[in-house]
């Protein structure tokens, strides 16, 4: 189950934390104001410090990482149009539809490795245009793909599919929910990897352990846009300084720790390895997420996460033959390892 017991080890995902008692203080304490107003000085300071972060003219403090990705759609897209993104991204499987639903596009789903794609794959997927085909309006990028397993999109990869979506006069649009983790992982900045995308966002919900929030950044006048959609849908708020005060704690206290995430995702890999027929799908482990295939232990995902739930271990199951295992800021390496020895016994214990 989901809420948290005493000695229980969460690995269900990076969205599970709660906010540390230091982050605690930092909401307590928070300077507020009417944030629909523009007068809420933390949220005013977290969208000033996102924009440098990202190197962006202008951003946003949204509620979440879903309300960014659709927001962005409305502003860069008409009904009718067709967007790009790798087939396990988020916003083809996980927003209820709504790139249909909100901005009225159709998604085209690329192919790649790793949730990735490749420039000369995104171009065979845009139709030659026509008076019968959608019009190509935007490439969407997730870095890190959580569906690929976590993975970093390489600086190159990204400045060859940026490079083919400006020869086809597309607008760029990366869901940066785990940004910080690719920057981290890579030693690239956010700024760099954000350089070729018109707009990109962070989600401080994830890795970084905040409560609520999410920053969309751009140009003004992109900004000036998402501000009248994120009026017109109720995502406009109060004293959201409260959140963001978190978040901008977050900034500066949870960015360099995301490393030992990387680590302790890698040291569940190699202790779970030892298992026959198990596979790490992908290998290496790049950042916190790590994916299993266990298709090759003739076990059923199900089986093997009832058991550690039983235990009081949490991991999720994307697909009956998989298992998704996430790191995170509340989860320590001694009950990393506790975890992955646990999934060793139960899996040899099945068998
Ligand atoms: C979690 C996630 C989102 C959505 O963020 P929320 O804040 O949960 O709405 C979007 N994209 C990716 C890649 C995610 O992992």
């Amino acid at each position: 189950m989901s809420s948290w017991k005493e000695g229980q080890i969460n690995l269900q995902s990076d969205t599970q934390t709660r906010p540390t008692p230091r982050m605690r203080e930092v909401i307590a304490a928070a300077d507020v104001g009417d944030e629909q107003y523009g007068h809420d000085p933390s949220v005013n300071q977290l969208c000033q410090e996102t924009a440098e972060l990202l190197g962006k003219e202008a951003a946003v403090f949204l509620p979440s990482g879903t309300m960014c990705n659709e927001i962005a759609l409305l502003v860069h897209c008409r009904p009718g149009d067709e967007i790009y993104a790798h087939r396990t991204a988020h916003i083809l499987i996980s927003e209820a539809g709504g790139p249909a639903a909100l901005a009225g596009v159709q998604v085209y789903p690329i192919d790649g490795p790793r949730g990735q794609y490749s420039a000369e794959a995104l171009q065979a997927g845009i139709q030659p245009q026509s008076r019968y085909t959608p019009t190509a309006r935007l490439v969407l990028v997730e870095q890190t793909s959580n569906g690929g397993g976590g993975t970093v999109w390489p600086l190159e990869l990204v400045r060859q599919v940026a490079d083919t979506a400006r020869e086809k006069g597309l607008h760029l649009h990366m869901d940066g929910a785990r940004l910080m983790n690719a920057v981290v992982a890579s030693g690239t900045s956010a700024e760099e990897f954000s350089a070729p995308f018109d707009s990109v966002w962070l989600d401080f919900t994830k890795g970084l352990g905040c409560p609520i929030g999410a920053v969309l950044a751009g140009s003004a006048d992109f900004i000036h846009e998402a501000w009248k959609w994120k009026q017109r849908i109720g995502g406009a708020m109060r004293q959201a300084g409260m959140m963001a005060a978190a978040c901008s704690y977050a900034l500066r206290h949870h960015v360099d720790r995301l490393a030992e995430d990387h680590e302790n995702a890698r040291r569940f890999a190699a202790i779970v390895s030892q298992c026959d027929g198990l596979q790490l799908d992908p290998e290496p482990v790049e950042t916190n997420l790590v994916f299993l295939d266990i298709a090759g232990t003739g076990l059923a995902a199900g089986e093997v996460r009832a058991r550690l739930e039983a235990e009081s271990i949490n991991i999720s199951e994307p697909a009956p033959t998989r298992l998704r295992v996430c790191t995170h800021l509340d989860v320590s390496r001694e009950q990393v390892e506790t975890a992955a020895h646990a999934f060793v016994n139960i899996v040899n214990d099945l068998r």
